[in-house]
């Protein structure tokens, strides 16, 4: 016998694990400039060049001490980095021992969850939704319930409200989103934070809400992401370096605690009780270390806005729809059948490795990730005709 739930996991085949799969095998076949596979959100800018600086500069000195283990929470020069960071580009006032340093993003919400859930708490998400956290919230006993898509993908707060219940313990939000690329509002996190203070108010119990910003800096224009701190007190950030500095395998990110948040003392121990019984130890010694030299800095967002722009008019021209993204490097693009899976797979005979939205929480989308080279949209425009067309003609 093995565990139920581990098992489905591991067995279970994801829309982007197959499309991934099958656009390797596509590509040995016919050649990767072939195919156009807008199926993965890896960043294609390279990073900065303080990161590969810091990296050559730091391997000099004594490696004995570059490479052994650190404080669980992350060495403490690199916190008081990251806490003077946010406080002067958010107004806050956090302090270094409010910080535990991570593996990434999936890593600081995994600790944050098991800090604080008891089995049976429900979490409360909003669709469309990164799908991994189904499998965080449920691999501590939790219940994941999601609010569903509103047309313009902000958060519908009516039916968030409706969704609250004495034993949702946890909200998480995730702006810029991944599938949509929405920015929540300033006036969508006001109002969120308002009905879950009546919430608090009404149970006497702490509700969380759980900021994933993991791309946080990738927007255009003149956008800004609200801080979550900055309007609900029981807040805390789940951030990850792996886009903004185009580090994913590195595995690199943190968690913030707001200095307001309830019992914000124990919440934090509680954080690294869990860190310890994941067994993540400490996060990667040599990248704590290039991260406290790269603080501040991002990769060249401006690829992707020119890949956004590019993308967005060349299918606005042909006839898709979608709501333009404000950030993240995602197009939610609506399928020309309700059946993204169906229209998903009709994309393949066009060499179009596209997402469909069910994994996502909400039916009738396809994600195309445009962290990918400008020629690769270019070169997929009259793909994306071809499959325009096949539909029309269909009627
Ligand atoms: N949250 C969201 C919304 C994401 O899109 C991702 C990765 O794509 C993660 C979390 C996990 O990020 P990381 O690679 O830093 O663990």
């Amino acid at each position: 016998m093995l565990p139920e739930k581990t098992l489905a996991w591991g067995l279970s085949r994801s829309c982007i694990r197959e499309l991934a799969e099958y656009g390797a095998r596509r590509k040995a076949e016919i050649g990767a400039e072939n195919v156009y596979d807008f199926s993965l959100g890896n960043p294609s800018v390279p990073s900065p060049e303080i990161v590969n600086a810091s990296i050559a500069e730091l391997i000099k000195d004594n490696s004995v001490n570059i490479h052994g283990y650190t404080t669980a929470a992350g060495i403490l020069s690199l916190r008081e980095k990251l806490a003077a960071d946010l406080n002067s580009r958010f107004g806050l006032e956090l302090t270094p021992d409010l910080f535990y340093v991570t593996c990434g993003a999936a890593a600081s919400l995994t600790v944050t969850l098991k800090a604080i859930l008891f089995p049976g708490d429900e979490v409360i998400t909003v669709a469309p939704f990164f799908p991994e956290y189904r499998v965080f919230v449920e691999a501590v006993g939790g219940v994941l319930k999601v609010v569903p898509a509103a047309p313009d993908f902000q958060i519908d707060l009516d039916a968030f409200e409706k969704l609250l219940s004495d034993k949702t313990k946890a909200v998480i939000i995730n702006s810029p989103n991944n599938p949509s690329g929405a920015v929540f509002s300033e006036d969508c996190i006001k109002g969120l934070a308002a009905i879950m203070k009546r919430h608090e108010e009404k149970t006497g119990e702490t509700l969380y809400l759980i900021s994933d910003e993991p791309y946080r800096e990738i927007v255009y224009g003149d956008i800004t992401v609200p801080c979550t701190m900055n309007y609900y007190d029981d807040a805390i950030i789940c951030y990850s370096f792996s886009k903004s500095l185009s580090v994913p395998g590195e595995r690199i990110g943190y968690i913030a605690v707001s200095n307001k948040l309830n019992d914000c003392r124990n919440v934090y121990a509680s954080i690294m009780g869990a860190g310890r019984s994941l067994g993540y130890v400490n996060p990667p010694s040599l990248f704590q270390r290039v991260i406290e030299r790269s603080v501040g800095q991002t990769s060249d967002i401006s690829e992707y806005q020119k890949n956004r722009d590019l993308l967005c008019n060349g299918l606005k021209a042909i006839g898709y729809e979608y709501v333009e993204p404000q950030g993240a490097f995602y197009l939610f693009v609506k399928a020309l059948e309700p059946d993204a899976l169906a229209f998903s797979e009709r994309a393949k005979k066009h060499e179009l490795l596209l997402v469909p939205s069910d994994d996502f929480g909400c039916t009738g989308y396809v994600r195309l990730a445009y962290c990918v080279a400008t020629s690769t949209i270019e070169k997929a425009m009259p793909a994306f005709k071809a499959l325009f067309e096949e539909y029309q003609a269909k009627g």
